[in-house]
């Protein structure tokens, strides 16, 4: 399950086309999520990220240290993907970024090679050295 960028640009020799329709969410505004829920924010500019009801695992091991696997997360941008060689095999990711600071922040799974990892497929990784917690937490 523990997962990591050992590699980085470290490409296998495919052609390495056909990844790179990222989803870009057009925003303009800051998303903000329910405030009555526990909420992860960007260390940096306070942005809501995630909230905690989207964690799905926090066995993930970032270039920084943990990191954490969501379901969605929000005013989060999206680079290209490339495909990548972490601990757990093949992967195609893409670099995360805060959109309203432009740190970046972790990776997006696109695509996973190995089926025991395709429930990581379109699920997004942030580092804890880039959240805070916020809201309801004790
Ligand atoms: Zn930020």
């Amino acid at each position: 399950m523990r997962d990591g960028v050992t590699n980085r640009g470290g490409v296998a020799g495919e052609s390495g086309g056909g990844a790179t329709a990222a989803r870009t969410p057009l925003k303009t505004f800051q998303a903000y999520l329910p405030p009555a829920h526990r909420t992860y924010s960007c260390i940096h500019c306070r942005a809501h990220l995630a909230s905690h009801d989207e964690l799905i695992s926090k066995s993930f091991q970032g270039s920084q240290g943990r990191a954490y696997l969501f379901n969605s997360v929000v005013n989060v941008g999206c680079g290209p993907a490339e495909e990548r060689v972490l601990l757990t095999g093949l992967h195609a990711v893409a670099d995360i970024y805060c959109e309203c600071c432009k740190t970046m922040l972790g990776w997006k799974y696109e695509h996973a090679f190995e089926s025991s990892q395709k429930y990581k497929e379109g699920k997004f990784i942030i580092e804890l050295a880039h959240m805070v917690k916020e809201n309801g937490w004790d």
